[in-house]
């Protein structure tokens, strides 16, 4: 047992470890999982029996509330190893606001900063060695929250689950993307729920994606709900262009997530010397531009892949190809993943170590 401030986590450690198992050369995506989870249940106006044990299959009532009306959010983070093989987590406590944003948002109960930040360092510190070592590998952490109270009827549910679960990445190819500016489906509308990490988002995001893909792009350019012009953000990422050698990037009007990369490259950007502003962008403003040869470069940021450079943005009948060589994004890369191993000093005090 371990125990912070407020929080006593109860640890019970599995007795038949997947991780003799694991190639970390080459880790299927998505499909491996540690050998424990952090669980916590909200019950009664609070969050009870935080505790750490073996993976396994969480009971649920058919009748759960989550299934029905979707009250389900979460969150994406990652875990490297710094220096000594100490394991470092990259600005949790944004993610830990983020997540009770969405939460407020979707009408769930809070989970503490501290209870979020203990819940996941306590987890990573019992799957430390499932802590890919390859350069540009890390620990994908998925902390969610859904509500698992039986009720069939339109409301809060009463009872929730915070529960972490782990999964070993990388390392990724950054592979350069194309982009489909969508002028049909929307993903967000102001005053619904773009800038939540909401999980029916993404379910939103199915169709228009597969159909995106069907015409040969990865992913899709968000255009705004009411005039399908100004661009949001791109899959799970937020985007930003080079235009005449300064930045710009979507500024966040409460319909698209205010991503932790996107913070980080800001700040990034302006610390090499860049001008970097947050604006409304148009689609016809980034065709013009390409067509003048004065868009230099696109990249989306997320925690996934940190950084991914934008080859092609197709809208309406028109593709335009946009220049990849020498963009300023691969040093960028390099800078959040020297931070993120120590290997560059962490002079924005991003890291925190798990002790
Ligand atoms: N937009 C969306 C819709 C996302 O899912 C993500 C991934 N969390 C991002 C942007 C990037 O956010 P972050 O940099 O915090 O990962």
């Amino acid at each position: 047992m371990s125990s912070d401030k407020t929080h006593t986590i109860e640890i019970t450690k599995t007795s038949t470890s997947g991780l003799a198992e694991i190639d970390f050369n080459n880790i299927p995506l998505g499909q491996t999982f540690t050998d424990h989870m952090f669980i916590c249940e909200y019950a009664e106006g609070k969050w009870n029996n935080p505790r750490i044990e073996p993976l396994a299959m969480i009971p649920t009532h058919p009748a759960a509330m989550a299934l029905h009306y979707g009250q389900a959010i979460f969150e994406g983070m990652k875990a490297t190893v710094g220096k000594n093989n100490t394991p470092l987590l990259f600005r949790p406590e944004e993610n830990a606001k983020r997540f009770n944003f969405s939460a407020a948002r979707l009408g769930m109960p809070a989970v503490p900063t501290d209870l979020f930040v203990e819940a996941v360092k306590q987890l990573v510190a019992v799957e430390h060695q499932w802590i890919p070592p390859q350069d540009g590998s890390a620990l994908y952490l998925r902390p969610f929250m859904y509500a698992d109270e039986p009720f069939i009827g339109m409301r809060a549910a009463t009872s929730y689950k915070f529960i972490v679960i782990c999964s070993p990445a990388g390392p990724f190819f950054t592979k350069k993307i194309r982009l489909y500016a969508e002028t049909g489906y929307i993903r967000a509308a102001a005053g619904g729920t773009g800038e939540a990490k909401a999980a029916g988002n993404y379910a939103a995001a199915i169709l228009p994606t597969e159909k995106a893909k069907a015409k040969g792009f990865d992913q899709v350019l968000w255009l705004d709900a009411n005039e399908h012009k100004y661009i949001q953000e791109v899959g799970t990422m937020n985007i930003f262009f080079k235009i005449d050698g300064k930045f710009i990037t979507p500024e966040t009007d409460g319909s698209i997530l205010k991503g932790i990369t996107r913070d980080s490259v800001i700040t990034l950007l302006r610390d090499k010397g860049f001008e970097v502003t947050e604006r409304p962008i148009t689609i016809d403003e980034i065709m013009l531009a390409s067509s003048k040869g004065k868009l230099e470069e696109a990249f989306g940021t997320g925690t996934a892949v940190a950084i991914a450079m934008i080859e092609a943005i197709g809208y309406q009948e028109e593709i335009i190809t946009l220049p990849t060589t020498n963009p300023v994004s691969i040093d960028v890369k390099s800078t959040i993943d020297a931070i993120k191993t120590q290997v560059t000093e962490d002079k924005f005090g991003w890291m925190v170590p798990v002790d």
